[in-house]
């Protein structure tokens, strides 16, 4: 798998490119902001992207989905439960005066338990609730791309619309720490971990 990633926005989202080493098809996680910086990345590592990718409706994860889609001319995939964010789009990045694109087109709701493929490589999609209500884990062997679930030294926000503490815990407990202490984990935002390190020190997994 090749994985590159830029951190975009005032929020510091981790927007990822993810691609078969063989065949360069791939796909865009995340796009919050900073279309010719992940424009760059894509061309750069000769990938031909098939697909965008949400691993929740944040606006920091979202927000230039809509340009990105003109300029790669691809689908745009989220889970359902997020599309309430999709649609308030516009409204909340103005109640928190971060410049975004309008709300983009969804062209597919992301399943549980489905496969994402490009090239030679699979992805395996799990429901990982708690921050946001259709937070997706994208989990490869030996890899898990989170979204905001889990953080290095700490956990995903759970005082906004959708979010639940309990849920939250669950999820974590549920699809991630069932995972092998060496895998490693890619967040949403800040450094990247492994599954074993967060089990053995972080204070929220205590
Ligand atoms: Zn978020």
């Amino acid at each position: 798998m090749l994985l590159k990633s830029i951190v975009v926005g005032p929020l510091e989202v981790n927007c990822f490119v993810l691609a078969c080493e063989e065949t360069k098809e791939g796909i865009v996680i995340d796009p919050g902001d900073n279309v010719p910086g992940i424009m760059e990345m894509i061309e750069s590592n000769g990938v031909q992207i098939k697909e965008i990718v949400a691993t929740h409706g944040h606006l920091d994860h979202i927000g230039r989905v809509k340009k990105l889609k003109e300029k790669l001319g691809v689908p745009f995939a989220i889970n359902e439960d997020d599309m309430f964010m999709v649609e308030g789009l516009v409204e909340i990045a103005s109640f928190l005066d971060i410049d975004t694109d309008e709300a983009p087109e969804v062209d597919r709701f992301i399943q549980i338990g489905e496969e994402i493929s490009f090239g030679n490589e699979t992805l395996s999609v799990v429901h990982t609730p708690g921050h946001a209500p259709g937070n997706v884990t994208l989990l490869w062997p030996g890899h898990a791309l989170v979204g905001d679930v889990l953080f290095a030294g700490s956990i995903g926000r759970t005082d906004l619309e959708g979010s639940d503490p309990e849920v939250i815990m669950a999820s974590i407990h549920r699809e991630l720490l069932i995972l092998p202490d060496e895998t490693q984990v890619y967040p949403g935002h800040g450094p990247y971990t492994t599954i074993g390190h967060e089990r053995a020190t972080n204070p929220f997994l205590k």
